[in-house]
């Protein structure tokens, strides 16, 4: 057995519901004063001689190989399962359970056996085989879902063409984070980022082409971006990047930077440049996610009237 997956006490919980369904297997949980609390239906039939199950004490059922009191994991070394050999209390007939520990007691899988001495041996052997093959089928199931998992979660914030985040990804870790910086003093400011003429570039390149301007601006924003900060595609070509303990002037540096770059990028042709328009600001102690991208449109606006190909940088009332 594989200590390492049965000490996830959620495999622990997909293993009890499997074989909880299970025709074949006696499945009883444990409490720590070893009465009975659930059990599986192979169980309740082995047993159907009896009114209650549930709430009695184990021992009423089974009884152990030596004497009468049963040895339930009380000072079970954690995690590895613990194979018994429990008789019918008439002493008629043997059966065969492991017993993995769970948050209040224990966890009882098992089956009929015959008595003989070599075949009780075999038994447990197989029990334990199909319980190990059963653990790696759960642990390789939910290794699985979790990389869907992973990987629906991904595909949901981002924007599939950039691989960015997406608008709604972008604004959700915004508004933490803003939360983050006016719980704490961090300073954190915004840009917000229009591509120029993109128009023009669609009519003269196709849309191909707009789409390789798009991925290629995407490239260098993600190589400007520090672990605190997050670039996102907004809409069409539209861009937006929030920089946490980044005040006005450094995030309005990191603006420039990407404007030269951009302009200096030929992603169509040796002949002709794509540019961009920022608009920058500062978050202002108290305000909001709303204001603060009113803001920086604002300035991007302003970018775009003064003639296109700039950063235009303003803090909060200026
Ligand atoms: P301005 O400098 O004022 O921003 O001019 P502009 O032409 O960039 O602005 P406008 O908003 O008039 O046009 C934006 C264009 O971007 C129109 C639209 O077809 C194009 N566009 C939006 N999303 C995409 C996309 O995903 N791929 C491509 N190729 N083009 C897109
Ligand atoms: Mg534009
Ligand atoms: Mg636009």
């Amino acid at each position: 057995m594989n200590e390492e997956i049965l000490s996830h006490p959620d495999l622990i919980w997909a293993l009890r519901n499997y074989v909880m369904d299970s025709g074949r297997l006696l499945v009883v949980e444990v409490d720590g004063q070893g009465l009975i609390g659930e059990s599986n239906l192979a169980f309740r039939s082995h047993f159907s001689s009896f009114k209650r199950v549930r709430g009695e004490p184990l021992s009423r059922f089974l009884g152990g190989g030596r004497g009468d009191t049963l040895e339930i994991e009380s000072g079970l070394v954690n995690r590895t399962p613990v194979a018994h050999v429990f008789k019918s209390l008439d002493g008629g007939e043997t059966y065969l359970f492991h017993a993995y520990p769970v948050a209040q007691g224990s966890l009882l899988i098992g089956e009929l056996a015959n008595a003989a001495k070599s075949d009780i041996i075999e038994r447990m052997g197989n029990l334990a085989i199909e319980m190990s093959r059963l653990v790696r089928d759960l642990r390789k199931t939910n290794h699985e879902l979790a990389m869907a998992n992973d990987l629906n979660l991904e595909l949901a914030r981002t924007d599939p063409l950039t691989g960015l985040a997406n608008r709604r990804y972008f604004m959700e870790r915004l508004q933490t984070t803003l939360a983050h910086a006016q719980a704490r003093d961090h300073r954190l400011s915004l840009v917000m980022i229009d591509l120029d003429h993109f128009k023009q570039v669609n009519d003269r390149f196709g849309h191909a082409g707009g789409d390789a301007t798009l991925v290629a601006f995407a490239g260098l924003l993600k190589s400007q971006v520090r672990a605190a900060d997050l670039s996102g595609r907004f809409g069409g070509e539209e861009f937006v990047l929030y920089m946490l303990d980044a005040d006005l002037r450094a995030a309005s540096e990191a603006a420039g930077r990407l404007r030269v770059q951009m302009s200096q990028l030929r992603p169509l042709d040796a002949d002709f440049r794509v540019t961009a328009s920022f608009g920058v600001t500062e978050l202002s102690p108290g305000e909001t996610a709303e204001t603060l991208l009113i803001r920086a449109d604002d300035l991007l606006y302003r970018a775009k009237a003064e003639g296109r190909n700039r950063v235009i940088a303003e803090a909060c009332g200026a």
